[in-house]
């Protein structure tokens, strides 16, 4: 099953959400690229240099593991990551790594061994149009800037992370752009996938709503 939408439209939760609800696994493949996103910052690799960050994508282990009562574990070379990439710094530098071709190729290659293993329900960018053409049901969750923003805010409060609405505002609209007009594997919805615009929707509603859809 394929998620894919802008940061902030709420396809993280719903998908968790939609994932527990049919018993399937809920795989976060952001979370993929900011562990790789981590291991460049910490081993000091130029995130303009395309052939070293190949290199690096190349020679990691990268696994997302849904322990579903535990939430989910970020494994990178091994050692869970998850309570370590979603900083605001690290969230300006993935897109440098999420750009680059050999990087994208080593994550769908692991993406689609996942799926081998087990049912699940991915999250992402470019999971009905590249992962997984195929998928058995696509859904594009998307909503309006403002709102997004007002998610994010709230979100990042929560988590004790000091933030400002312009700030916030600015970041996902960079964000934003870069993820729709990268060469390869760009944010887009699947011409065969189901548009939800979320902002006026509950969560609740939102995971009803594709819960609708399913038929398995
Ligand atoms: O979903 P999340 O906000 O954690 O994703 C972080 C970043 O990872 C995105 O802004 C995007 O640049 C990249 N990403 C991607 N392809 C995916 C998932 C995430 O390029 N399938």
């Amino acid at each position: 099953m394929a998620i894919d939408g802008p940061a902030g439209s709420g396809k993280s939760t719903v998908a968790k959400l939609l994932a527990t609800k049919i018993g399937y696994n809920y795989i976060d493949t952001g979370a993929m690229y900011r562990g790789l996103t981590l291991k460049a910052i910490r081993e000091g690799v130029d995130l303009n240099d395309e052939q070293a960050l190949t290199l690096l994508a190349e020679s990691t282990e990268l696994d997302i593991t849904d322990s579903k009562s535990g939430g989910i574990k970020v494994m990178l070379d091994g050692k869970d990551v998850a309570g370590l990439i979603r900083t605001p710094e690290l969230t300006k530098h993935v897109a440098y790594v999420a750009k680059v071709k050999g990087v994208r190729e080593k994550m769908v290659g692991c993406q689609r061994s996942i799926a081998a293993r087990n049912r699940c329900v991915f999250e992402g960018r470019d999971i009905g149009t590249v992962v997984f053409p195929n998928a058995m049901y696509k859904f594009y969750i998307d909503a309006e800037l403002s709102e997004r923003v007002a998610r994010r805010c709230k979100e990042m409060q929560a988590n004790g992370i000091e933030t400002s609405y312009d700030e916030l505002a600015k970041d996902l609209r960079i964000r934003d752009h870069k993820d729709m007009s990268r060469e390869i594997g760009p944010l887009k919805k699947a011409e065969d996938a189901i548009y939800i615009d979320t902002t006026n929707l509950s969560i609740n509603e939102v995971v009803e709503k594709l819960a609708g859809y399913i038929k398995i």
